[in-house]
């Protein structure tokens, strides 16, 4: 493993109360204390979201007396900022991103994507409608991976992110905040690229519902990215499943299984002894799914805990036994110091998968995205605090 190359060191996070990841109706009962006119709701709105703009300064519409008065009533942009960058040879960008209180998260940048997208109903248009591929070859096409909390509590046995803890839920503005940060970073052009996002960080995004639902919504009505091209995964919290599928804009979802059976997902997930594996399939049957939408079932490979052939059979009746149109993400997964696991042998996973695919289970191996720069999710957060 190279050592990571930092390239960046951003300013202090804004102090002061932050717009940025406030609706149209709070942005309009505020601006009700300078101005009467409500046009200007619209402008902000604009600004924050479209614009994308980090300072107050640069909401352009509005006369400088106006952006003085909110600056001078305590109000700031308040987008999160990056502290640091991590380039990797494959193009990858970890950040870590700094919150106004100075907690940091992590966010990860993925020119091609990684893989995950394939197969569940988000790949099948080349970009923009009609487009050949050398005009798509202009557009870029990046997926951005978003943490929904500082820490998790879920105490996953193979993740990183456990070993933190929780420390704090993240709010709508931090997290629909990354998303912009980066987007700012490369110069996207919303609507003309084209940009994934995984809910797949730092965090479990069920146990911060509404603020994820409410970072979702920001993202689909203010900076335009379309819901369909959004994934959130869980680790399994029920009750979570069971709001997700009755909200009208929602992502596509991802159910981290991470094991064919209970006695092994409890395990490696202790979870499980809350909700087990059939009462989350069950709980995925009453969310509503878009024409050539599939759910996703991430599996996690752990060499010689989940990666064997009776593994992979016992994964194929789980679904076929669902009913469900399901589709499995592979993922390799990532050592880290403090985690006593071993990783599968390629042979092993290429295995596993054409067990899965030779049964009809469409299966997509996640490629190891930015291995050289700490890849695996909240690794870099660690090694970055414990200075390593
Ligand atoms: N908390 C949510 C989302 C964040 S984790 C969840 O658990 O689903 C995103 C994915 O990364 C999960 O599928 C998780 O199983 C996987 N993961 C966690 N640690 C990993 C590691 N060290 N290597 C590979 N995948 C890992
Ligand atoms: Fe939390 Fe997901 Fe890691 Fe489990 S895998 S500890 S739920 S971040």
């Amino acid at each position: 493993m190279t050592q990571p190359i930092q390239i960046g060191t951003a300013a202090q996070p804004q102090r002061g109360i932050a717009l940025f990841g406030m609706h149209r109706e709070r942005l309009g009962e505020i601006l009700l204390g300078f101005t009467l006119t409500s046009y200007r709701i619209q402008q902000l709105w604009q600004a924050l979201y479209q614009q994308r703009v980090t300072e107050i300064d640069e909401i352009a519409p509005f006369p400088v007396q106006l952006r003085s008065q909110i600056t001078e009533a305590g109000y700031c942009v308040g987008l999160p900022e990056i502290a640091q960058v991590f380039t990797s040879v494959d193009g990858t960008e970890r950040y870590l991103i700094a919150c106004a209180d100075g907690a940091t998260v992590e966010t990860v940048w993925m020119p091609e994507g990684d893989g995950g997208e394939q197969g569940d109903g988000s790949d099948d248009t080349a970009g923009a409608a009609g487009e050949s591929s050398a005009e798509a070859a202009r557009y870029l096409r990046a997926t951005i991976c978003v943490s929904s909390q500082v820490g998790c509590a879920v105490n996953c046995q193979f993740c990183l992110t456990a070993k933190l803890g929780v420390q704090r839920n993240l709010t709508a503005g931090e997290i629909a905040g990354q998303v912009v940060a980066v987007l700012n970073r490369h110069k996207v052009r919303v609507g003309r690229d084209r940009i994934n996002l995984v809910f797949m960080g730092m965090g479990e995004p069920f146990l911060n519902y509404d603020a994820f639902m409410d970072a979702v919504r920001l993202l689909v009505a203010g900076v335009g990215i379309p819901e369909s091209r959004m994934t959130v995964s869980t680790s399994g919290i029920l009750p979570g499943i069971e709001r997700f599928a009755s909200e009208t804009v929602r992502p596509k979802l991802a159910l981290s299984l991470n094991a064919p059976n209970d006695t092994i997902r409890a395990e490696i997930m202790p979870i499980t002894r809350k909700w087990n594996i059939a009462a989350l399939l069950d709980g995925l049957r009453a969310i509503p799914l878009r024409a050539r939408e599939r759910l996703t079932l991430e599996y996690v490979l752990l060499g010689d805990v989940n990666d064997r052939l009776q593994d992979a059979r016992e994964l194929v009746q789980q679904v076929r036994r669902s009913g469900l149109p399901l589709k499995v993400n592979l993922i390799v997964w990532n050592p880290g110091p403090g985690v006593a696991y071993q990783m599968p042998q390629p042979d092993t996973v290429a295995a596993f998968q054409q067990h899965l695919m030779a049964s009809g289970v469409p299966a997509y191996i996640r490629r190891p995205r930015g291995r050289d720069i700490y890849a695996a999710c909240g690794q870099l957060k660690r090694t970055t605090e414990a200075g390593e």
